[in-house]
């Protein structure tokens, strides 16, 4: 889907049934990635509370790095996130194979993680 466009965007199928799919290493590796670029970009900075948490958990880093960043302190970003599905109609970088962004769906596995803990 091109950007401002109003075809629907393609939501890829969840594996949500993929053992992966809540292997907790592999979802802070898939967190970091996806924070890393929305650290570099900060266009959805304004759509909800998740963004500005994210950002100033980095900005409050020695190095600005998502890196930097403790991973305890991911499972409070996605927290903020009440899956409005804004920040996909966004389509930045999600139709790029290269850097393949959905931050909404990154978010599905690690909030039923922190929610289902609580
Ligand atoms: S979801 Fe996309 S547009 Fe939004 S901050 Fe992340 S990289 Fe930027
Ligand atoms: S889906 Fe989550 S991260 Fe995206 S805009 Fe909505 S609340 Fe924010």
């Amino acid at each position: 889907m091109k950007e401002g466009s109003l075809e629907a965007p393609t939501r890829h199928p969840i594996d949500w049934k993929n053992p992966e799919y809540h292997d907790e290493p592999k979802i802070v590796a898939e967190m970091e990635r996806v924070f890393d670029i929305c650290h570099g970009c900060r266009r959805c900075v304004s759509l909800c509370n998740t963004f500005p948490r994210l950002f100033d958990y980095v900005d409050g880093t020695d190095t600005g790095e998502v890196e930097a960043v403790p991973n305890e302190k991911f499972w409070d970003v996605v927290d903020q996130c009440y899956l409005c599905d804004m920040c996909y109609m966004v389509k930045c970088h999600t139709s790029a194979a290269s850097v393949d962004v959905d931050f909404l769906t990154s978010c599905l596995p690690q909030g039923a993680q922190v929610r289902g803990g609580r």
